[in-house]
């Protein structure tokens, strides 16, 4: 039903499929963890005792499995970043790390694609993460599993795969801040809410993707994803 006190149409609300079913999973913001693993920090060069911290991406920028990401404009080194994603089913303020499980939905695969010289760029700059970070299909995200399903994952592989080649090949027990503590801490940053997803941080062996590659990523017990790099946009 349409309101028509709106002006112009109202945005198509972005969803993700939940595995083995015909239903989908509205979503309303996507939360990502940077440095979550300590062999990524290191390969970035970055201080492992800093505590993690967030940045955000738009919920239309999630691509679906199957589909290609079209090779994004400004950039000369787009990396793949695969990470666990967690879908809340409910929200909250300063939820306790012992209360946290009870508001996931489920788990996915997914991959921070990364416009790293514009972020290494704004980095240095000491400007804003969006332009390296937040673009146009910037957020593949696979079938979700339900946690009524599969329960919490708490150890098992996370792989990418580029053209065949093992890249990203790291384990769900290498996170540093783990799955509840992370959504305590980002509930006192805001409140959360049904619909929110957040991507975990990924394990290292992040890399440069171009036109024509395809991106098969697996969380073991969770599921699988894969994407195609296409030609950007004309
Ligand atoms: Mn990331």
């Amino acid at each position: 039903m349409t309101d028509s006190r709106y002006v112009i149409p109202p945005p198509p609300q972005p969803t993700i499929a939940v595995a083995g079913t015909d239903k989908v999973f509205p979503v309303r913001r996507i939360w990502c963890v940077g440095r979550n693993y300590i062999e990524h920090i290191r390969e970035m060069g970055q201080d492992e005792r800093l505590p993690p911290f967030y940045f955000a991406k738009p919920a239309d920028a999630i691509v679906p499995d199957g589909g290609t990401v079209p090779y994004p404009s400004l950039t000369k080194d787009m990396h793949h970043e695969v990470e666990l994603v967690v879908a809340l089913k409910s929200g909250g303020r300063n939820i306790p790390v012992a209360k946290a499980n009870d508001h996931i939905y489920g788990y996915a695969v997914g991959i921070d694609l990364t416009r790293r010289d514009l972020q290494i760029a704004s980095r240095d700059l000491k400007r804003p993460w969006e332009v390296g970070k937040a673009f146009d299909h910037s957020a593949p995200c696979g079938p979700l599993a339900e946690a009524s399903k599969i329960g919490h994952p708490a150890k098992g592989k996370i792989t990418l795969k580029c053209n065949g080649q093992i890249r990203q090949d790291g384990d769900l027990n290498q996170l540093i801040w783990n799955v509840p503590e992370i959504i305590s801490n980002l509930s006192e940053m805001c409140q959360l809410e049904p619909g929110d997803i957040i991507m975990t941080g990924t394990p290292a062996g992040v890399a440069a993707t171009v036109p024509g590659d395809k991106l098969e990523c697996e969380v073991e017990g969770v599921g699988k994803l894969t994407v195609t790099i296409g030609q950007p946009l004309k």
